[in-house]
């Protein structure tokens, strides 16, 4: 998969591209990530891209021509555009399962108020949220995309039937875990797990997995018998 990543700060993404497993998919070549700086598609001398709002108000907007030929520098046929945006669909396991499959994705990371709707209009997709929070800008949630997504692509994770017992993949979250040493400053590892009973086991976790979910997250939980 290539990925297009529209910022004013490129340098942002120093750092979580280049440790664990992003930098080994990237090193492998199951992702290539390239970085356009919006700045660099102004129309004056200055690098201006963001102008004051029509209508007044705070805030400054970014300007469409900008981000219009930023955009248009790196679209093709198969890319799906994707405006990071506190207004979007809110970013699910299953989304990233079904964004996973795309050939070419740009990440539209917009700053300050936002983006000028008619280059909105014109050129994106689909629009994304990672929360119900307003960010200062769409850096973390381009990386927090990325790094949700990348798990679903065969080869980034070692041991792909991780993903599959992981929090959300059947509804509910994953179970807990239990490490060396069995005795932790004066708490056991449960027992059951220590027994080897593989379907005893596999009972015990999905009951401690439901059972948390149903206190954390019952919303996770309807239209299922709780
Ligand atoms: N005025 C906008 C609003 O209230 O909808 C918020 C603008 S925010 C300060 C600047 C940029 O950060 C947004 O254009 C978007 O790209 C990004 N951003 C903020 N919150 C986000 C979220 N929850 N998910 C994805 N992107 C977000």
């Amino acid at each position: 998969m290539e990925i297009e990543i529209l910022s004013l700060f490129p340098e942002y993404f120093r750092g979580p591209f280049d440790v664990s497993m992003l930098k080994r998919a990237i090193d492998a070549g199951l992702i290539t990530i390239r970085h356009t700086n919006i700045r660099d598609f102004a129309e004056n001398k200055h690098g201006r891209v963001d102008d004051r709002p029509f209508g007044g108000g705070p805030g400054m907007v970014l300007c469409p021509g900008p981000v219009a030929r930023a955009i248009r520098s790196c679209r093709r046929n198969e890319s799906k555009v994707i405006f990071l945006s506190p207004q979007g669909s809110k970013l699910t396991a299953s989304k990233c399962e079904e964004l996973a499959t795309e050939k070419h994705l740009i990440l539209l990371c917009g700053h300050y108020e936002g983006v000028d709707q008619r280059v909105l209009d014109a050129e994106i997709d689909e629009e994304i949220s990672i929360g119900d929070y307003v960010l200062t800008n769409g850096c973390v949630a381009a990386i927090v995309l990325i790094d949700a997504m990348v798990r679903f692509i065969p080869g980034v994770i070692g041991h792909p039937e991780a993903v599959q017992e992981d929090s959300f993949q059947e509804g509910i979250f994953d179970s807990p875990h239990y490490t060396r040493p069995e005795i932790f400053e004066g708490m056991k590892v449960p027992e059951v797990l220590l027994g080897g009973h593989h379907a005893e086991i596999e009972k015990w976790r999905k009951a401690k997995a439901k059972e948390k979910t149903r206190r954390v997250r019952p919303d996770l939980l309807l239209g299922e018998k709780l």
